[in-house]
């Protein structure tokens, strides 16, 4: 449940808590965070919920520092260039519209009024469908506040400065590194360092051709310390956010 790393007094985490404590906690805090993962391959060596695992780490880890109701994960979200490789488990953006709509239509009717959707997975249609949601809820909902981001997404040039690898991405030297410093004990070895050749502009059909390993990067050059700077400048931002949304006017 609770890592080691991140000690969390767990209060605020949806799933643990009662009906009792809901209202209690209410009184404290407006702010729900929603995270977002996939069930996506990476590589031969880091598991098909690395993405989750990572926002979720993060995320306990702010949840030590800030009161903030915690929802439990949505562990499945849109992949476009690893669909067809084993493992991956992919919805529709539609579906993660719909979904992600309900939950916080529903939060919302409970009483919650500062909502973040916290992606671990940075793809470019399950980023712009929680966004395109995220137009709709502030329109229809009075009085809300709405952050719609991914890590690589806001802090994308700081996370690069870390990784030695020019344009490394997915399973590649960064997120081996946070997956060494988080849980050591997943990591499979190291995939050798490959990109996709995906004959951009177009769209193909059988992307495992193109990108056989499905990893983009250099996952060699991943070390555990370079991951704890990645958890750290990830947690910081989450929190630097929840203090942004609690006083937004
Ligand atoms: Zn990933």
């Amino acid at each position: 449940m609770i890592s080691k790393k991140g000690e969390s007094k767990a209060m605020y985490i949806v799933e643990n808590i009662t009906m009792q404590e809901f209202k209690k906690y209410l009184g404290e805090t407006k702010t729900i965070v929603f995270p977002f993962g996939t069930i996506e391959e990476h590589g031969k060596h880091l598991p098909l919920n690395t993405d989750a695992f990572i926002i979720q780490e993060a995320l306990k880890q702010a949840a030590g520092k800030r009161k903030f109701f915690l929802a439990p994960i949505v562990y499945y979200g849109v992949c476009t260039t690893t669909k067809d490789h084993p493992g991956t488990i992919s919805i529709s953006p539609e579906t993660l519209r719909r979904l992600s709509f309900d939950l916080v239509t529903e939060a919302y009717r409970k009483g919650l009024r500062n909502f973040m959707l916290v992606s671990g997975h940075g793809g470019s249609l399950h980023m712009s469908a929680l966004k395109e949601t995220a137009e709709v809820l502030v329109e229809n909902l009075k009085g809300i506040r709405i952050a719609v981001l991914s890590p690589y997404d806001v802090l994308w040039k700081e996370l690069s400065e870390i990784a030695e690898t020019p344009h490394d991405s997915h399973a590649g030297e960064l997120e081996t590194s946070i997956m060494l410093y988080l849980a050591p004990q997943l990591v499979r070895g190291r995939s050798p360092e490959e990109y996709p050749k995906i004959p951009k502009p177009f769209t193909v059909k059988n992307k495992v051709k193109y990108w056989p390993g499905g990893v983009w990067g250099n996952p060699n050059k991943a070390t555990a310390g370079k991951g704890k700077k990645a958890v750290e400048l990830i947690t910081d931002k989450i929190i630097e956010l929840l203090d942004r949304i609690e006083k937004q006017k």
